[in-house]
């Protein structure tokens, strides 16, 4: 798959693939767009877009016919709604050489348009023969993207707006960025203990199984070919931040951060970092306090392994990504 030749490049700015009508572009069927000011005012200011329409990059004019899906949720056909024109083949040619390009473009992640025949990423409406829907589809290009490059993190804007969906594909996005720097560089068995060795905590708060599995795999890096080591890391890693965090897994991490110093921490301030970690477990305060409070520890306490651990700092403050409950 598309990761490991992607990343070859050292980068500044993420860069995203975005369905060009989020970014305000007027290229949807009936000429308007779909803008989302999260994506445009607030990611936009640390990712750069490529923006990719399927409907208009394969030839349709604007405005068009409006499509939808029919047949077979697990391969539809993508067709006209008035005159029943069939897309299928046109859109499947145009995909399958528009994948090609992006894999160049070093992507680490793609936002969908929800509900699209061409570019939803899941519980698009596919039509029956009754013309019944049942919300089982994927969008052409969609489908074809994820195929190609089924590491790459994806989501789609309305999911977005949920906070621990946003939350965790930034992570994502951020990581596999983390992650193609490592590739930039020669390949060696040192580079990747050394990004697991940062990583180990946020790789923890999404999963104890992958935490086990990627430290012996680390362990015994060596009985490995460079390779197939590299490339297992990388498919575990991805994996691994696909499994969501909850208060309950963050609870135990920073319990497992606090264990580092709480020798060095008088009995008052041990007894008030546990209870803002309880507070935190039972969902009254965001995840941002604790965070905030074993910052200050880390800090104090003199402790360089946990200060070079992503998970206290895995994407920017300003974001504001750990400040829901
Ligand atoms: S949903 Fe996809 S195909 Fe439709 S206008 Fe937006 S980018 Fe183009």
């Amino acid at each position: 798959m598309g990761i490991s030749s992607l990343g070859k490049r050292t980068m500044e700015k993420i860069k995203l693939g975005v369905s060009a009508c989020l970014l305000g572009e007027n290229v949807r069927y009936d000429g308007g767009h779909k803008l989302d000011r999260f994506l445009t005012d607030i990611l936009g200011q640390y990712v750069e877009y490529v923006p990719v329409c399927p409907e208009v990059e394969s030839g349709l004019p604007i405005p068009r016919e409006a499509m939808h899906l029919e047949g077979d949720p697990s391969s539809p056909r993508l067709v006209t709604i008035r005159t029943r024109q069939n897309m299928t083949n046109r859109m499947i040619q145009w995909a399958l050489k528009r994948v090609a390009e992006l894999e160049k473009e070093d992507l680490s992640g793609f936002i969908f348009k929800s509900d699209s025949p061409s570019s939803g990423m899941e519980r698009v409406r596919v039509f029956n023969e009754k013309g019944m829907p049942v919300k089982k589809g994927v969008g052409m290009f969609a489908r074809i993207f994820i195929e190609r490059f089924p590491l790459i993190p994806v989501e789609d804007e309305r999911r977005l707006h949920d906070p621990k969906l946003r939350e965790n594909f930034i992570e994502r996005i951020f990581t596999l960025r983390r992650w193609r720097e490592v590739l930039t560089r020669k390949e060696n068995r040192g580079n990747v203990v050394d990004f697991h060795t940062k990583h180990k905590l946020l790789i923890l708060s999404h999963s104890p199984n992958y935490y086990q599995t990627m430290d012996k795999l680390v362990a015994r890096a060596k009985d490995l070919p460079l390779k197939e080591f590299y490339r297992r890391y990388q498919a575990f890693l991805m994996e691994s931040l696909q499994r969501r965090t909850t208060p309950r897994k963050n609870a135990n991490v920073l319990q497992h951060i606090m264990g580092y110093f709480k020798k060095l921490l008088p009995s008052d301030e041990k007894k008030e970092l546990l209870e803002v970690i309880d507070h935190y477990r039972k969902e009254t305060i965001p995840l941002i306090v604790p965070i905030t409070l074993i910052h200050h520890y880390v800090r104090k306490c003199n402790q360089p392994h946990l200060e070079q651990q992503v998970y206290l700092n895995p994407h920017p403050l300003e974001l504001q990504l750990r400040n829901h409950v």
